[in-house]
């Protein structure tokens, strides 16, 4: 694949046919909703919203997740970005995706497997093996792929548990300034389920996801 025949074909044709547009990017921008989402290519926030460029600020990494607050010394990637999203640019949406067919849910279901060979990811997604845990102590007979997606879909809604645990966030969805929302993204159906935060404790069953 050719990126700079890419580049310019951007140029040429996007650009040169929105320039208005661009133009009035060049100086701000002022995105609505941060999407916290996972770095898998196939989960593309502006197609899912039918958003154009400057609506949408991201985070991306493996498996969705947010460090809460008692790990953010170790993560400035990602809370760097959410203090920005929340206190800068004042979105007024927070929404964590997840997505069918994850592979850092599935790193985190064989972590032990792993943890040798990909001992940064096994790191990182170390924050979520008690939700992987609590899918297993809850449906134990369940079969391993349907424990996967139901990890999947808690480990999105997990996540805004941790984004509760910064003041700066808790106070703004508190006081109904942001929409905190948990989402996700079935890659062969195309179908998209919405989840409201309902609170920080994480009793959640297969009846309500
Ligand atoms: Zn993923």
């Amino acid at each position: 694949m050719d990126l700079k025949k890419r580049f310019e074909k951007f140029k040429e044709s996007e650009f040169e046919l929105n320039k208005d547009f661009y133009s009035e990017l060049k100086d701000e921008q002022k995105p609505h909703t941060l999407f916290i989402g996972c770095s898998d290519s196939r989960v593309n926030a502006e197609t899912l919203f039918g958003a154009k460029t400057g609506e949408i600020f991201q985070i991306r990494n493996v498996a969705n997740i947010v460090p809460s607050k008692d790990k953010a010394d170790e993560n400035y990637a990602v809370v760097s970005a959410l203090e920005y999203a929340v206190k800068i640019l004042k979105v007024k949406n927070i929404i964590v995706g997840g997505h069918s067919n994850c592979g850092g849910c599935a790193a985190i279901r064989k972590f032990a497997e792993y943890k040798n060979t990909l001992p940064y990811t096994t790191e990182w997604i170390s924050q979520s093996v008690f939700i992987s845990d609590y899918v297993d102590s809850k449906y134990p007979n369940m079969k391993e792929e349907d424990k996967l997606v139901l990890l999947e879909k808690f480990n999105a809604i997990g996540q805004l548990n941790n984004l509760m645990t910064y003041d700066f966030v808790k106070e703004k969805v508190e006081a109904g300034e942001i929409n905190l929302q948990a989402c996700y993204y079935d890659i062969g159906t195309g179908d998209i389920v919405l989840y409201d935060y309902e609170g920080v404790s994480f009793d959640r069953n297969e009846d309500n996801i």
